[in-house]
């Protein structure tokens, strides 16, 4: 018998297996709404032009090699990336007290994070939001943590549940941690107001939790990525200590270049160095040093004004795609007389729209119309184009009635 035959057939983990059953199915209709990756309206990734560009220019520079980076990763990425989330002029940044350390995406981020926070700092607890992106549950268990939930979503007025958020948050034990969505909150779409923020980080303050923000969509609420970085600049100006786990996959198209970056925020700058020490001796023995590609194209563009400029001018294409297609869907659900108010699509920012879909009714969408999409209800707006509207508005017309 096999050494592995006390191992149990784990579970399929959902989205991966979603796009799978998508690329497998015939349909000529299907659509798949599952993924948070960006299509343009032909239904199809769109490379920016300027990764183009700069891949380009890396092909033929001979001075370029594939000698290993350092442990922390390209120094002129971490630093465009830190400035890139807290802005030039915060103080943090120019007092010289944040560090950054590349990581294979926004989830390598939350990684370098959870084994500092547990193994250096011997936190126990992490609060995160119910409902969230799956993965943050999974990757903080397996690195020792006890995962506690805190209010979020109200599922009846479609906002912030803020009272129950802060109630549950003020019963955080000591040595808690607390993951925010800094922006565009997977899977409701809905962010707290700046009003919101402050109670939040008042509550964080009063009970010594410590702040890990997510921010795995900066550009893809406002389109502006300064409008996006409000609360992690927030935080900041108030002179906490944090984390900031930044993800280039989204805003960058990078999704398998696994670009993140993981930036650190302290007080002053000796401590900044200490974290940053233990933190290559932690990244040390899990991957070593990060890859170099994708992360190069964001430093080139980080630090070039004119790549810089023609960034923000395709991030804003995306997010006005993705803002026209909520307004299209919305209307289309109230002109076919849809039952229900179909009114949170458009209030609902970022990537994701959580319908309010039920889980049957979610699956009959799958099954039926071979529309892929969460059991959660959560759909991606981005897989929605002008030939796949009507085909999904009368979808959830039949799903829903
Ligand atoms: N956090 C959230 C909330 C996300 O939605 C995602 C991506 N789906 C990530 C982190 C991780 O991003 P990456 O693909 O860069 O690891």
């Amino acid at each position: 018998a096999s050494v592995f035959s006390d191992i149990e057939m784990g579970p399929p983990i959902e989205v991966f297996k979603m796009v799978a059953e998508f690329n497998a199915d015939p349909h000529p209709e299907k659509v798949n709404l599952s993924v948070g990756a960006y299509r343009g309206n032909d239904g199809k990734p769109w490379v920016l032009p300027v990764v183009r560009t700069v891949e380009a220019q890396m092909a033929s520079d001979q001075t370029l090699n594939h000698e290993y980076l350092p442990v922390a990763g390209l120094p002129d990425f971490r630093t465009g990336a830190c400035k890139m989330i807290l802005g030039e002029e915060d103080p943090a940044i120019v007092q010289n007290r944040v560090a950054g350390v590349q990581a294979l995406g926004g989830t390598g981020a939350l990684k370098v994070a959870a084994d500092f926070l547990r193994q250096n700092m011997k936190y126990e607890y992490v609060y995160v939001s119910t409902p969230t992106w799956e993965n943050h549950k999974s990757l903080f268990t397996k690195a020792g943590f006890k995962v506690k939930e805190h209010r979020y979503w109200n599922a009846k007025t479609c906002s912030v549940d803020l009272e129950g958020m802060l109630e549950d948050l003020r019963t955080a034990p000591p040595k808690s941690v607390v993951i925010l969505h800094a922006v565009a909150h997977n899977p409701t779409g809905t962010d707290p107001t700046q009003e919101q923020w402050k109670q939040i980080a008042d509550v964080c303050e009063e009970k010594k939790l410590f702040v890990l923000m997510d921010c795995a969509y900066q550009g893809y609420t406002s389109g502006d990525l300064d409008k996006d970085a409000w609360s992690c600049r927030y935080f900041s100006q108030r002179g906490f200590e944090f984390f900031i786990a930044q993800s280039f996959s989204k805003n960058f198209g990078l999704y398998n270049e696994r670009v993140g970056n993981l930036c650190v925020v302290c007080k002053d700058s000796d401590s900044k160095s200490k974290v940053l020490s233990q933190m290559e001796l932690n990244v040390r023995v899990v991957w070593s040093n990060p890859s170099n590609h994708g992360a190069r194209i964001v430093a080139t563009v980080l630090n070039n004004p004119p790549l810089y400029a023609e960034w923000r001018e395709s991030i804003k294409t995306m997010a006005n795609r993705i803002l026209f297609m909520r307004e299209q869907l919305h209307q289309k659900l109230k002109a076919i007389g849809c039952p229900g108010n179909w009114d949170h699509i458009v209030q609902q920012q970022g990537m994701f729209s959580y319908t309010g879909l039920n889980e049957h009714q979610s699956e009959q969408m799958v099954k039926r119309f071979h529309i892929y999409m969460l059991k959660s209800g959560r759909i991606s707006m981005a897989g929605l184009n002008s030939q796949n509207l009507d085909y999904v508005a009368k979808a959830i017309n039949t799903v829903v009635t």
